[in-house]
């Protein structure tokens, strides 16, 4: 990182940030000037620790309520962090600390920041658009049914994008999940019209300040259109490694793309592309795409043109939806990674989030758990408070009924008699209260630590991150949250890991730390000038919209 940018003195190091924001400016709306990145405001600095995550510089975050995510470690009533530069020295009570300058988080929960295993930063400016659509017309004529993310957003939307476009949305969607502590993500950018597009996905990545894996996937839509004459995907992988991921010290790394339903041919190419360059291979895997055989093929190790391509650990397959037994088999034996879309899933008719399946599948010698991801915030918000209770309340859904439905020996879900479809339920003889004891076999409901523990060290294994990040351990660099649990919504503080799941939102979020600097503090997202990246954003939804014919209309969808 640059000595004057953290002294608060940003400086231009990305000439290319000009050529991507030159056609956003020419449409009219941010004409006013480009510098999207702003000083550290003085007010915000005067208590904040000077040159934060530059090398040798400490600061120690003091009496906070401590959940480390690391069992190693563990949690503390109060406790202090201490960090050197980018990395975390030291976790404990009462720490020695020398002059480092002290942060005091009395009344606050200390833990690391949030992990996105999948997001489509590209479709920032389409917020909400899709709030009310599935993923594919369904012949109904129905509001959800009608206006749909294939049609809309892949084959509408998607290609009309500029490589501008690219960058503002998702700097803006990147410093927005910063805001909300979410300190990592993998960027599913499916919008690589051209190389133009790739590195503007990438450089804005660079320049949100945040970790991130940047997911080289499809020219999606503009593909199946034909509209993309520079789509230079999947070779284009080899010159991308080559000229931004040469180091694994920095912040963003790399994810190959290698969608299945794309056909054998691509399969062939990105997967093996792939794992020439060591990258993970990261792939969307549901059934409504028709999936399901190409899954069992691949867990055969006969996918691809070729029938040789099978699934390793470098795996990362999102949503995971109905496939069958002998895939699921496969990717829990070799160690490949899922990443859970919750929300989504059950609001865009993706399938049943498989949460149950994979705890039943787990052993304490194999476990097997998913990360979490917000896929789009077409369609819902990215926010990971969000992510973590939907996840606990669909999984305690399933099993909660499971138990209820026990006596009657109906635990093969679904059964339309207890899911309050129309069908008479069966009742059970006996005292009051009705309340089953759980038989052997049903996964225990979750608890808020589990989600939590999705939501951060899940999340950094499913990236290859988690010798870095994922939990507050000594050596780890220091992604981490000060979250204020003396607000209206959170106090009184009885329960760290419930007070986060349960209570906590966006306006608990106060400061915000990646790898050891500080970039939201007590409220305040940092370096960034927020009135200006907004008209940017705007003036690229305008064109959007109007490139791709589709009136703006503030109360409903199409
Ligand atoms: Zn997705």
């Amino acid at each position: 990182m640059c000595v004057l940018c953290n002294q608060g003195k940003p400086q231009n190091h990305f000439g290319s940030r000009r050529t991507f924001l030159k056609g956003a400016a020419a449409t009219g709306a941010a004409a006013a000037g480009l510098n999207l990145f702003a000083p550290r405001p003085a007010r915000a600095q005067s208590d904040m620790p000077p040159d934060s995550g530059t090398n040798g510089r400490r600061y120690v975050i003091r009496g906070g309520s401590v959940m480390s995510m690391d069992p190693q470690v563990g949690d503390f009533a109060r406790a202090d962090v201490l960090v050197e530069g980018k990395k975390i020295l030291a976790v404990g009570p009462n720490l020695q600390a020398g002059g480092a300058a002290e942060v005091d988080a009395t009344g606050r929960i200390v833990m690391p920041g949030f992990i996105d295993t999948h997001h489509h930063q590209f479709e920032t400016a389409l917020r909400s658009f899709l709030a009310d659509g599935v993923l594919i017309n369904d012949g109904s004529g129905s509001v959800s049914g009608s206006t749909t993310y294939f049609e809309f957003i892949l084959l509408t939307f998607a290609p009309v994008y500029r490589p501008q476009d690219v960058y503002i949305n998702e700097l803006f969607g990147g410093l927005s999940q910063l805001d909300d502590g979410v300190t990592t993500v993998h960027d599913v950018s499916q919008i690589h019209h051209s190389p133009q597009h790739s590195d503007a996905a990438i450089q804005a990545l660079f320049d949100t300040g945040r970790r991130a894996a940047f997911g080289y996937f499809e020219s999606a839509g503009a593909n199946i259109l034909g509209t993309n004459p520079g789509n230079q995907y999947p070779q284009d992988a080899v010159r991308i490694k080559k000229q931004w991921f040469s180091s694994s010290d920095q912040l963003v790394h790399m994810i190959m793309g290698g969608e299945v339903y794309l056909g054998d041919a691509s399969t062939e190419q990105s997967w093996k592309i792939g794992r020439k360059l060591d990258l993970q291979i990261a792939a969307h895997i549901l059934s409504p795409f028709g999936i399901r055989p190409i899954m069992d093929a691949l867990a055969a190790g006969q996918g691809g043109s070729n029938h040789d391509i099978g699934i390793g650990p470098d795996n990362l397959f999102i949503h995971m939806t109905g496939m069958s037994d002998t895939a699921w088999q496969r990717v829990h034996d070799v160690g490949a990674q899922v990443s859970i879309a919750f929300p989504i899933e059950m609001n865009m008719r993706h399938g049943m989030p498989p949460i149950v399946r994979m705890q039943m599948m787990s052993t304490p010698r194999h476990p097997f758990e998913p990360s979490l991801s917000v896929d789009v915030e077409c369609t819902l918000t990215a926010d990971f408070f969000t992510q973590m209770r939907s996840a606990m309340n669909l999984q305690r859904m399933v099993v909660n009924q499971m138990i209820l439905d026990s006596p009657n020996g109906n635990q093969n879900l679904p059964d339309p008699r207890n899911w309050e479809l129309p069908q008479s339920a069966v009742t059970v003889p006996g005292n009051f209260p009705y309340w089953p004891t759980p038989p052997a076999g049903i996964p225990a409901p979750l608890t808020t630590r589990d989600v939590l523990r999705y939501a951060t060290m899940n999340g950094a294994k499913a990236l290859r991150l988690d010798r870095k990040v994922g939990s507050l351990t000594p050596g780890k660099e220091a992604d981490i949250l000060i979250l204020d649990a003396t607000r209206i919504n959170v106090v009184p503080l009885n329960q760290v890991p419930g007070a986060v799941v349960s209570l906590m939102d966006r306006t608990n979020v106060e400061t915000v730390i990646v790898a050891g600097k500080i970039r939201k503090w007590k409220g305040q997202l940092l370096d960034v000038d927020l009135p200006r990246l907004r008209q940017q954003l705007e003036a690229s939804r305008d064109y959007i919209f109007s490139a791709a014919n589709i009136p703006q209309n503030l109360f409903s969808g199409q």
